[in-house]
């Protein structure tokens, strides 16, 4: 079968053809790790990571090879970490950037899987690779394409040709857009810093044009060589990083002589209720937030995969509640079984058709959802080959479940709900008007919750449909 992606670079959908398909090769930019992870940061992880679930089953697990990095030099990092030197933190700064850095990874860590992704073959941080980028800046300024001014090195846009070619935009554009940074030590607005200076009290690194520290944009270039070579498949990330990020990679790794990326994938943005995500507007969310509201991570990764990934797409409760409500059916359905190894298990041509077609999430889903729905073996076993029905998640299930057979007296809401039914009997029957009780009982049912009335008191006790996000509007 063969996959097609669209490729940003050539703006088409190409079939897929591996340089060597013994070892299929794989770049994503990974986060800043300077804080926890946003709602919209967890796209392309997912993305991605479809995408290496694909790649793994059409090479072989061992032929493919997947890097993520870390960017973990970056001001904000610095400034936690001065903080926490001012306010009497033992160690240096270096000692304090690298504790900032180790705990957001590891919440990075803590919320992906959450999720259900896989971790990636490599997660480099920039911090291992400054001797990479040093050398790689050296052999740019020998063949003329950056030069050094007052401790900076910048690399000369103009050298560049096809400077523009990725993201559509010509240099001139560029700068009539004023996306560019104007400094007394450049030779042209356009040139972007590829090592810089650092102060006395932040980190830097000694090199040949002193003690300072690298751009963002040759970190990834020299990541990505490191690792994957002159020459890879795939390179990924949000739509954002087109430019300058993407734009300045490619300019550096092809001036060193490096072939670079084959294919450049991006995903679109994520939106909340509509809107662009923002502190401002309120609804700026961290994966951790809907994880501690009880947002399960498989939820999360539904509702992102239910939208194409070339797609704007937009969160919101609606679909946080759709994608529960079927995820618990999933798992109602499949409660019983046990799942095929994961090493025997080969997923159906229908669902691997779909995702080979430049990862049609949407489409995969909903085959899941319809053709796969009369067979709840075959439903457990391709939704575990897509990273939802995980073992956690059947635990958790399965205990919520317990706990709410178990009856009203051991859930809070349950009980307050059934006191509430019964006060609602008792006022219907003096008034003799039960259309209020009848609304009430309509709503528990459609909740999944059967309701038993006895001369002794109102019981709920929750079916195996049971969808507790329905509860809420009645409490
Ligand atoms: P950053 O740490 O900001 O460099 O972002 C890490 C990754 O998340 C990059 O691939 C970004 O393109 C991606 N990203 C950031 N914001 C969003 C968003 N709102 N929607 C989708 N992807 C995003
Ligand atoms: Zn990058």
């Amino acid at each position: 079968m063969t996959i097609t992606l669209y490729n940003t670079a050539t703006r088409r959908k190409e079939g897929f053809e591996p340089l060597d398909p013994e070892n299929v090769r794989m770049y994503v930019c990974g986060p800043t790790v300077y804080d926890r992870a946003h709602l919209g940061n967890a796209r392309p992880v997912l993305v991605f990571d479809v995408l290496y679930r694909l790649l793994r089953h059409t090479y072989g697990a061992d032929h493919v090879t997947y890097v993520r990095n870390f960017t973990d030099v970056d001001d904000k990092i610095n400034a936690t970490a001065l903080a926490r030197k001012e306010a009497g933190a033992p160690g240096t700064i270096e000692e304090l950037v690298r504790e900032r850095s180790d705990e957001t990874i590891g919440w990075y860590h803590a919320d992906m899987d959450a999720l259900g992704t896989l971790r990636p073959n490599a997660e480099p941080r920039a911090t291992e690779y400054i001797d990479q980028m040093v050398a790689m800046i050296s052999q740019l300024i020998a063949d003329d394409f950056a030069y050094e001014n007052d401790s900076h090195v910048l690399f000369r846009v103009r050298k560049y040709a096809e400077y523009g070619a990725l993201s559509g935009r010509s240099v001139d554009d560029m700068i009539a857009g004023a996306r560019v940074e104007v400094a007394p030590y450049k030779e042209d607005p356009m040139d972007f810093v590829l090592w810089k200076p650092s102060t006395d009290e932040l980190p830097g690194w000694d090199s040949p044009w002193g003690r300072g520290r690298p751009g963002w944009h040759i970190e990834c270039s020299a990541m990505a060589h490191d690792l994957l070579g002159a020459e890879f498949d795939i390179h990924g990330g949000g739509n954002d990083l087109q430019f300058p990020h993407h734009e300045n990679e490619i300019a550096q790794s092809r001036c060193a002589g490096h072939g670079f990326a084959k294919v450049w994938m991006h995903n679109e943005m994520l939106q909340v209720e509509g809107k662009k995500m923002s502190k401002s507007l309120g609804n700026f969310f961290t994966v951790r937030d809907l994880l501690e509201k009880g947002v399960p991570g498989e939820v999360i990764r539904f509702v992102m995969l239910s939208t194409h990934y070339r797609k704007p797409m937009d969160w919101t409760e609606k679909k946080r509640a759709e994608a529960e409500k079927t995820l618990r059916k999933w798992l109602d359905l499949t409660f019983a079984l046990t799942p095929s190894s994961s090493d025997d298990f080969k997923p159906r041509p229908t669902l691997i058709a779909a995702l080979a077609d430049d990862l049609n999430t949407h489409k995969a889903l909903q085959y899941l959802n319809s053709s796969l729905y009369a067979d709840p073996q075959a439903l457990l076993d391709h939704a575990r080959w897509l990273g939802f029905l995980s073992d956690n998640m059947r635990e958790e299930h399965a205990e919520t479940y317990m706990r709410l057979q178990a009856g009203g007296g051991t859930n809070a809401q349950l009980s307050a709900l059934a006191a509430q039914f019964d006060g609602l009997r008792k006022e219907s029957m003096l008034k003799k008007d039960f259309s209020a009780l009848d609304a009430m009982k309509a709503a528990l049912v459609d909740a999944g919750v059967e309701v038993r009335m006895s001369s002794d008191g109102v019981d709920l006790i929750a079916g195996s449909s049971f969808d507790p996000s329905k509860l809420e509007a009645l409490l």
